[in-house]
């Protein structure tokens, strides 16, 4: 485990369960289908659930032009938050039930993205994100470029914390006859299914359906 990148990305509490490697970071949010951003508004704090994709520096967000938390955050510290359910932690008191989870949080300064050629990039990491589909549809017009607002994040100042594992019990309650385990959580992509006007004659892309389960 290297050192946390700043002091406000250390992990303090269960600091044995951070891990600040770049592969363990990059891989929970390469698994990760939304993020959730937080800004500071003029009317308050805000967070937001949001599509996201990321390249070896930086994790881009986008929105509409009227987006009102992306116009907030431009040019803002603002901090974004991923993470995956992994297991029900079922201990033998509800009072030691947990999660096994995967998470990460980035904080940073957001930037708006101009240059039409940086932001049709960014575009195609973040719609490339989950399933690889720039390139399958409608090739992205320079009005709908125009509609978009792009930021990125640097993701110089990022923290995992991650827990797996079985319930931690009180000693005195490990003999005990109540049930102690995991129920396992995963999220999956299922078969696709056709639009009802959809009129080609295109089989469904392999790249919708070659996903790990
Ligand atoms: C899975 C998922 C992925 C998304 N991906 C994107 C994305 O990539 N880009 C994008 O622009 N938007 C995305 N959205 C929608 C996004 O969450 C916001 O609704 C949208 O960006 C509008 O933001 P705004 O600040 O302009 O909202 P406004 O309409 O200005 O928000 C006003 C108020 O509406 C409420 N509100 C807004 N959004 C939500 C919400 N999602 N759920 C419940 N209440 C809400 C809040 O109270 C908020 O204060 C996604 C939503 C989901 C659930």
């Amino acid at each position: 485990m290297t050192e946390a990148p700043s002091p406000r990305t250390k992990v303090r509490r269960g600091a044995e369960r951070a891990d600040y490697e770049h592969d363990t970071i990059n891989a929970i949010l390469d698994s990760a289908m939304i993020a959730h951003v937080g800004v500071q508004t003029a009317d308050g704090p805000l967070v937001l659930p949001m599509a996201f994709g990321r390249d070896d520096t930086n994790l881009y967000l986008h929105g509409a032009l009227a987006n009102h938390l992306i116009a907030s955050g431009t040019g803002q510290q603002i901090c974004v938050t991923v993470s995956h359910v992994d297991g029900l932690v079922m201990a033998r008191t509800p009072f030691h039930n947990s999660m096994n989870y995967r998470s990460v949080v980035i904080r940073g300064e957001a930037a708006r993205i101009e240059e039409p050629s940086e932001q049709l990039r960014a575009l195609k990491i973040i719609t490339d994100h989950v399933v690889t589909n720039w390139d399958l549809g409608r090739p992205v017009s320079e009005k709908d470029r125009k509609l978009t607002r792009v930021i990125s994040v640097p993701l110089a100042e990022a923290s995992a914390k991650i827990r797996s594992g079985d319930p931690i019990d009180d000693e005195e309650d490990m003999a005990g006859p109540w049930w102690a385990g995991v129920i396992p959580v995963s999220t999956v992509l299922g078969e696709p299914r056709t639009a009802a006007d959809y009129s080609g004659d295109r089989p469904v892309p392999d790249s919708f359906t070659a996903h790990p389960g």
